[in-house]
């Protein structure tokens, strides 16, 4: 056994950083590998720490190879690196720690750790992992997201609690899990000893029903009520699960009466929450509502530059325009439009261009160029049936305009992806039930009167066009 001095060692591991980090590129560097800590070298084996069991399988799946490839290089004793989850660990974790000092400081949140066996801990058991890009630096704010953002921060920020629960709610792809994902880590920075534990009601529900299924009810309270910051995420998903409703309302009454902070998303306000206990809704209710809005033109450029300079790429600003101006559904679109341009360019090793932009992204371009709008749709149908847009709003009743106003619903209903509560806003402040109703009819008309269903189809298409 060669027993080698921490600065060796430290220097060593230095020398496989920066590999790491020329090979893989900054970007990649960032996400997934400067978590890294290391924890020892003995016995020919590297150990090495990640603060999250999600990162942990994703450097060893994608970088363990070489990893060890670069570490027997440096040593040739060396015949294995073990990569694992040591948690409470800080991210900001400073790489340049005496090999045996890192150790002990990365393990000291944890009571009696066995040397060699990967600490097990509720929080990890229990919740999701956290990914590592979704911080607050790289959240970029704009308008439509500053009070969510600001919000998050504050409950992140602050040791007591201060609204519960926290609700943020908005449109896909526009930010809540990102969002969720930096409070968590912000608190496991500044305070590894507070629990905090993330995950998706989907995620919950399975875990009840598996509890319910094993009659093992009483652990599964148990768990949850012993967290500092319970983080539920998509809590639509929650909605006409009787049992997991009830049980989520149980443990969300005892978490608040006990002072502790609760954060849920979801993609619709509390109220708009569908197949939602009345008395579950206003509980959600009753902390800070946040709503992330639809994003701008601004927020997107400024989500394009942001996102630019961490893969370190250089966008031209036409390019960055035309992305903003044509991207506009959410911001996970944008995003991926951004990878797909960069990837191009450098898989052909040349400059971003708008050309090859317009070329590389052309379906894309196509499903946003025809998008509908409720108010395009309101607007076809009034002149459709020669009745005023205004009457798209009003509560007149009479049959000449409420059928074209039923037709418009039903087609909204068809052609975007609003919510039903979402469209009955739309037409003047109409309740949800008017908006089904108004479905119901339409489909009933479309089967019994030909005409009517070919009338429907000629409107779909001229929208669609
Ligand atoms: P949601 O949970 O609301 O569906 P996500 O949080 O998953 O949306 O966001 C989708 C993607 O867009 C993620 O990759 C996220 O990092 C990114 N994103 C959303 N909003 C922002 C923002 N304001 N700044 C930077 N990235 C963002
Ligand atoms: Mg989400």
């Amino acid at each position: 056994m060669t027993f080698l001095s921490d600065d060796v060692v430290q220097a060593q591991w230095t020398r496989v950083r920066s590999r790491l980090r020329d090979e893989y590129g900054e970007a990649a560097f960032k996400s997934w590998l400067n978590p890294l800590t290391l924890a020892e070298v003995r016995d020919g084996q590297v150990r090495m720490g990640v603060p999250t069991r999600f990162l942990r399988d994703w450097v060893a799946t994608h970088y363990g190879d070489r990893i060890r490839m670069l570490w027997s290089k440096e040593d040739a004793t060396i015949n294995g690196v073990d990569i694992v989850v040591l948690p409470g660990m800080s991210r900001a974790q400073p790489a340049a720690q005496p090999a045996r000092k890192a150790a002990a400081q990365v393990a000291a949140p944890q009571v009696d750790v066995p040397p060699h066996a990967e600490p097990s801990n509720v929080t990890d058991e229990i919740g999701a992992p956290l990914d590592p890009r979704y911080t607050f630096d790289n959240f970029v704010v704009g308008k439509p997201n500053e009070f969510a953002y600001a919000a998050a921060r504050r409950v992140a920020e602050s040791d007591l609690v201060s609204f519960n629960p926290l609700f943020l709610y908005g449109g896909v792809g526009l930010g809540k899990t990102h969002l969720m994902h930096a409070v968590a880590w912000h608190i496991r920075e500044r305070n590894p000893g507070r629990s905090v534990i993330y995950l998706s009601a989907e995620k919950f529900m399975y875990r009840f029903v598996r509890a319910l299924r094993f009659q093992d009810t009483m652990a599964f309270k148990e768990q949850f009520r012993s967290v500092d910051v319970l983080m539920i995420d998509d809590v639509q998903f929650i909605g006409g699960k009787d049992s997991t409703q009830e049980e989520f309302f149980h443990t969300f009454n005892s978490l608040v009466d006990q002072g502790r902070q609760i954060i849920i998303s979801a993609d619709k306000s509390p109220s708009d929450l569908q197949g939602m206990e009345e008395r579950l809704r206003s509980r959600l209710g009753c902390g800070l509502v946040a709503d992330i809005h639809a994003t701008t033109y601004e927020l997107r450029l400024g989500i394009i530059g942001a996102k630019a300079e961490q893969l370190g790429v250089d966008v031209p600003r036409k390019v960055a325009e035309f992305l903003a101006h044509k991207i506009t559904s959410n911001v996970r679109e944008l995003e991926g439009a951004l990878n797909r341009v960069v990837a191009h360019a450098q898989l052909v090793g040349r400059d971003i261009s708008l050309e090859t932009t317009q070329e590389v992204l052309h379906d894309l371009l196509r499903a946003n160029d025809r998008r509908i709008t409720i108010e395009e749709i309101q607007k076809k149908v009034a002149e459709h049936f020669n009745i005023r847009l205004a009457d798209m709003h009003s509560a007149r009743r009479a049959r000449q305009v409420a059928r074209p106003r039923q037709v418009a619903m039903y087609l909204a209903k068809q052609l975007t992806s609003r919510s039903l509560p979402e469209i009955g806003r739309k037409f003047g402040g109409r309740d949800h039930t008017t908006v089904m109703h108004a479905v119901k009819k339409i489909e009933e008309l479309r089967s019994a009167d030909s005409t009517f269903a070919e009338d429907i189809e000629l409107l779909r298409r001229m929208l669609e066009s």
